[in-house]
């Protein structure tokens, strides 16, 4: 269901996922004056504590889908793993944005890759690989080192692994296997960006400056304006991600992770259909942040002002980190996500400060 009218101030917003991103999502919608219902299976979910609005229950529970669906006027979703059918069966209900095409895309690293081939951006040479032998025709075609990666359910560096040489091969897919795979070309890029893109039904789309991201253990841990990139490349990749968001019919807010090779050229990692962690620095040096950009959208509000108003690091704080919170908001714009356990590897909250490098 397709619906472009325009959501009034006091507009429900159902959110399907109560992490971080659904909280900041929140609170972005109720500066906007709208109220949000968070649906989401953990009880101890951290964008439960800025709404009164909750359900918790599991995101198969029919019933359960229904009464949230018929208790708002759009759902919306903070992360890519909800199932397909479960967006399909909200949609009988309600408008659901993005749209369950987004999710069909990006949760399997083989459509993606095909439906960017098609829309006319460039992706890292891949082949899909579901058996010993078809791993080594793969390897065959695209050479070593090579990346093999579980088409489903792998972030933060979970389900992949680096193929160096022929003899790894084996052991490498006996670690991972047992589920359709995909091996990718190893990539030598210079570096990694990242671009925000935001679209609305009727069509307008906007997108933010590339952020250069660091990843620490497979984890993002920081974004940095203005990435270090020429103006021909940071235009390419906003125009890839334009025309990304325009092939999917895209509605809300969108994360596109490129590979920068070293002459300037592009090519994409993969696609996110929700806000995205590297996007967090708009939150400090934008008019309008990718949250409230993404309920603009999706509520068919005029897209906000993109300009980046000053250079600016967003920085994530990773388990323990998040003690020090106190005194690191002496250096810029504190964040804490209120998750009730530190534990390694887990984003606990960030911190955005001025200056680029
Ligand atoms: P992904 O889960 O696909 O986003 O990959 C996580 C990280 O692994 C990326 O941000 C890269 O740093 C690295 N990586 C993934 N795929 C490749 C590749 N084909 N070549 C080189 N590095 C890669």
């Amino acid at each position: 269901m397709t619906d472009r009218k325009i959501m009034a101030p006091s507009a429900r917003i159902g959110i399907l996922g109560g992490g971080q991103l659904g909280r900041m999502l929140s609170l972005a919608a109720s500066q906007l004056g709208m109220r949000t219902h968070i649906f989401c299976p953990d009880e101890n979910s951290p964008a439960f504590e800025v709404t009164p609005h909750k359900t918790v229950a599991g995101y198969d529970d029919e019933a359960a889908l229904e009464r949230f669906a018929r208790s708002v006027d759009l759902v919306t979703y903070e992360f890519e793993n909800v199932p397909v059918t479960s967006a399909k069966f909200l949609e009988k209900f309600c408008p659901v944005f993005p749209g369950p095409m987004a999710l069909e895309v990006s949760q399997d690293r083989l459509t993606e890759k095909a439906f960017l081939t098609g829309a006319g951006v460039a992706v890292a040479p891949y082949r899909p690989v579901s058996s010993p032998v078809e791993l080594n025709k793969a390897i065959a075609e695209i050479g070593l080192p090579a990346v093999l990666k579980t088409t489903r359910l792998g972030y933060d560096g979970k389900g992949q692994r680096t193929i160096g040489s022929n003899k790894d091969a084996q052991a490498v897919f006996d670690q991972i296997g047992g589920v359709q795979l995909v091996l990718e070309g190893f990539i030598a890029f210079e570096r990694e960006i990242s671009v925000i893109v935001a679209r609305r039904a009727d069509g307008e789309v906007v997108t933010y400056e590339p952020a250069e991201n660091v990843h620490e253990n497979h984890i993002l841990k920081t974004s940095t304006l203005p990435a270090t990139i020429s103006t021909e490349t940071a235009q390419a990749a906003r125009d890839a991600a334009a025309k990304i968001a325009n092939a999917l019919d895209y509605v809300g807010v969108m994360g596109v992770e490129f590979f920068v090779l070293p002459d300037g050229g592009l090519l994409v990692n993969e696609i996110a259909p929700r806000v995205h962690n590297s996007g967090h620095w708009t939150q400090a040096v934008c008019l309008t942040d990718q949250f409230e950009n993404h309920i603009r959208a999706i509520c068919g509000w005029p897209l906000g002002e993109t300009t980046r108003l000053a250079d600016v690091t967003m920085e994530n704080l990773i388990g323990d980190e998040i003690f020090e919170i106190a005194q690191l908001s002496a250096s810029g714009q504190p964040h804490v996500y209120g998750k009730t356990q530190a534990r390694p590897r887990r984003k606990m909250g960030h911190i955005n400060r001025l200056g680029g490098k």
